[in-house]
């Protein structure tokens, strides 16, 4: 364990703490700040306007950071994932997407290392749970991303590993942080669940501007019950109700995840059922056809039922997308996250 104090997640006050110590000013603190989070640089020797004594005496006792980039893949369509290690040696992926002709770089971070939930189509399930990430190792990563790329993260969405709503405190507090400290809005933060009722009643009272998105991939309780245990504990029904409360309560419209597996739940009464349990929510829907993961006998839908799919649920007036994978050739596409490298 490095005894010196991590600068990567700390605020503001916090840094103005070690810079009181130092008796440096509190510019020198909001300096030191701006290099972290919006400069995002790797060692305090590049904080040029620094004095270099300023520099000696901080590097004493601060460090940058102390999580590594483990492994760096690039996909053919620029997608960068990312293996990150953590001081205990547990790792995660983060992975970079760019959309041609946007200006956006969306990060999806991981919350925790596997996960408890285990759905059926997934490959972070697979691992169980380990651990809950810190708000600070959530933060790092979209660091270690700014830092490794050079470029200013726009967008984060909490689709990586990991439920996030089983490790909400940290999540909160990373994003105040990333609304805080990066300077990216509310409205830019994006939380994917699988629908775990009690803290989606928590988050409706908080006021936030951020989306929230459910995994919700099937229209009806015994579908749903297959592909996600979770639906045994928190069924559709109180779903439901849980959404219906928060919409009332943020004003906000939400977004529906529908996974799209060939067969199961891609049929035209799937796409009805979908309608009506959708008629009274306020909501986008996104289309994400099925990812080929290890160990399970599901298939990717072909191109033309996702586009029927998505036809028959435009009939009912709400706007629908498809998901476009990216990097699915360095197994970097939604569900494919396993925080391991082969061989492992
Ligand atoms: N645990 C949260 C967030 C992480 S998963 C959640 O489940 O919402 C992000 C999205 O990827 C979820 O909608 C998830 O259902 C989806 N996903 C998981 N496995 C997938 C796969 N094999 N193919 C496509 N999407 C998948
Ligand atoms: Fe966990 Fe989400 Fe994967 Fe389900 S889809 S196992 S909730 S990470």
């Amino acid at each position: 364990m490095s005894e010196k104090t991590i600068l990567s997640g700390l605020s503001q006050n916090e840094i103005e703490k070690i810079t009181d110590e130092l008796k440096m000013s509190k510019f020198r603190a909001r300096q030191i700040h701006n290099w972290i989070y919006l400069k995002s640089v790797s060692s305090i020797d590049e904080m040029t306007d620094l004095a270099l004594s300023a520099r000696e005496e901080l590097k004493k006792v601060a460090d940058i950071t102390n999580i590594k980039i483990h492994t760096k893949q690039t996909s053919s369509d620029g997608t960068i994932k990312y293996l990150l290690e953590f001081e205990d040696g547990e790792r995660v992926e983060t992975v970079l997407m760019r959309f041609d002709n946007r200006a956006n770089l969306t990060a999806c971070v991981s919350s925790q290392v596997g996960c408890a939930v285990n759905c059926s189509f997934c490959a972070t399930g697979k691992r169980g749970f380990i651990r809950n990430l810190t708000y600070k190792e959530i933060v790092e990563q979209v660091l270690a991303i700014q830092r490794d790329t050079g470029l200013k993260v726009t967008n984060v969405v909490f689709m990586g590993q990991g439920e996030p709503l089983l490790n909400l405190e940290n999540v909160l507090k990373a994003m105040e942080i990333l609304n805080n400290d990066f300077q990216i809005g509310q409205r830019r933060l994006t939380v994917s669940t699988s629908g775990i009722i009690p803290s989606i009643y928590e988050l409706a009272d908080l006021d936030m501007q951020s989306t929230l998105a459910i995994s919700l991939h099937a229209s009806n309780h015994a579908t749903r019950l297959k592909l996600m245990k979770i639906e045994d504990k928190y069924d559709m029904t109180e779903l439901h109700k849980a959404l219906k409360h928060y919409i009332a309560k943020t004003n906000r419209r939400i977004t529906i995840e529908y996974l799209l597996i060939k067969d199961l739940n891609d049929t035209l009464e799937s796409a009805k059922e979908l309608v009506h349990y959708l008629s009274d929510i306020k909501c986008n829907i996104n289309l994400i056809p099925y990812n080929p993961t290890e160990k399970n006998d599901y298939e990717k839908p072909s191109r033309n039922s996702v586009m029927r799919f998505k036809s028959l649920l435009e009939q009912s007036g709400k706007k629908v997308t498809v998901r476009l994978e990216r990097g699915s050739d360095i197994d970097a596409a939604c569900g494919q996250l396993k925080g391991r490298v082969e061989g492992d």
